[in-house]
């Protein structure tokens, strides 16, 4: 009998776990380590186009530097800090106004300026250069291990087990796929691109489109920093061992979970490759490509609800291809909603029935 059960071990319920033991309650996290968290790019980054994700990106990127205080970076699989983006005059003017209300720190650097600091890049006459330095790189799969050990450490029991149904009462039974089952008082899910499929076998319908995005990892010969390219579409971060991982802009819709993870189309490997050379000068070697699923609501935002008809069943999705940066602020938030510190109206552009006009 637990007071909290996690459903789902991506950003989101590692985050949410894990503030719910710093409140000292007894929380169980169920679920497998593959997720989109896992499969990511891994890029956070503060230099976003909404006012709303840089605040929550801020946010994220605190809480990350507290959590990883006494590690050493590589245990963390932190591989760089900073991001520069690259952007015409007119998009870094708009950049600059949405940081500066932000209260984000950045520099802003032309061509000449800029080429002197990262050779290895390739700039077109009157691009501009912007740079924040509180951003993070990691290698995904390494970083939410890492926050896997994190909430053991903080006393969150893991179940590696599938859950495949919930029978809801006073104390929840959360029936394993395996077999066995778990009891909660409060069930916080936090299943990702799952998500919809899931629901819908309690008869609840949420407006998320489900993509399966592609990455790939190149061998390069320079030291890259964290970068968006804005003009032709693609961003990339240093990895381990010489590597450079990011992608273009690709997407394709998938609904049948048994396809989060396929290889890639070859037209997106073709593109990215095209993509990335128009910005590095040095060689980049193909060194492996993965993709994984994201879900999207139609205005972009999260949804955070709980589950309408279910008393302390709660939900978060729609993370889309921001939620490693935003996932740890938004789990941290979800634990103070389900553990009653927040109310839900206090996050009324986040619940379900903001989109009550489209049902
Ligand atoms: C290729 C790619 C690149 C990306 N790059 C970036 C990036 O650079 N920066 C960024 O911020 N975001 C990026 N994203 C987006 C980001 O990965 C997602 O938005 C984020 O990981 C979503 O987190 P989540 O916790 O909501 O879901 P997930 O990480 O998918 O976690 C959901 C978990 O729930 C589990 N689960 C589902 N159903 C059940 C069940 N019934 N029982 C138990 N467990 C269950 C799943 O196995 C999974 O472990 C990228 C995504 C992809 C695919």
């Amino acid at each position: 009998m637990h007071e909290f059960a996690v459903v789902g071990m991506g950003i989101t319920g590692l985050s949410s776990a894990i503030r719910l033991s710093e409140y000292g309650y007894n929380v169980v996290m169920l679920g497998d380590e593959k997720s989109a968290s896992t499969a990511c790019a891994g890029i956070i980054t503060l230099q976003l186009e909404d006012l709303r994700d840089i605040i929550l990106v801020k946010e994220s990127i605190k809480i990350i530097n507290e959590l990883i205080r006494d590690s050493s970076l590589d245990e963390v699989g932190v591989t760089g800090r900073g991001f520069i983006s690259v952007e015409d005059p007119i998009e870094a003017e708009e950049s600059a106004e949405l940081l500066k209300k932000a209260g984000v720190e950045f520099k802003q650097f032309n061509v000449g300026d800029a080429l002197q600091i990262w050779p290895w890049l390739v700039l077109n006459k009157d691009e501009v250069v912007t740079l924040t330095i509180d951003d993070v790189s990691v290698e995904a799969d390494k970083f939410i291990r890492f926050l896997i050990r994190k909430a053991v450490e903080k006393g969150v029991r893991i179940e590696k087990k599938w859950v495949k149904e919930i029978v809801y009462g006073e104390r929840h039974r959360l029936v394993l796929s395996q077999s066995g089952e778990i009891q909660a008082e409060v069930v916080v899910l936090c299943l990702g691109a799952w998500t919809r499929v899931f629901l819908s076998k309690y008869g609840v319908s949420i407006p998320v489109a489900v993509l399966r995005i592609p990455a790939y990892r190149f061998r390069v010969s320079s030291r890259i920093i964290s970068l968006a390219d804005e003009v032709y579409e693609s961003y990339w971060r240093p990895g381990v061992d010489g590597t450079i991982v990011g992608g273009g802009y690709h997407a394709e819709i998938v609904d049948d979970p048994l396809l989060f993870f396929q290889k890639p189309p070859d037209r997106f490997r073709v593109d990215a490759e095209k993509l990335l050379r128009l910005r590095l000068s040095s060689r980049a070697e193909l060194v492996e490509e993965w993709s994984g699923p994201i879900s999207i609501t139609p205005d972009l935002d999260p949804i955070i609800d709980n589950l309408p008809g279910y008393d302390n069943v709660f939900f978060i999705d729609g993370l889309r291809g921001y939620g490693l940066m935003r996932g740890v602020a938004l789990g941290y938030l979800l634990a103070d909603i389900v553990s009653q510190r927040r109310g839900l109206d206090s996050i009324e552009e986040y619940r379900l029935s903001r989109f009550s006009n489209i049902f």
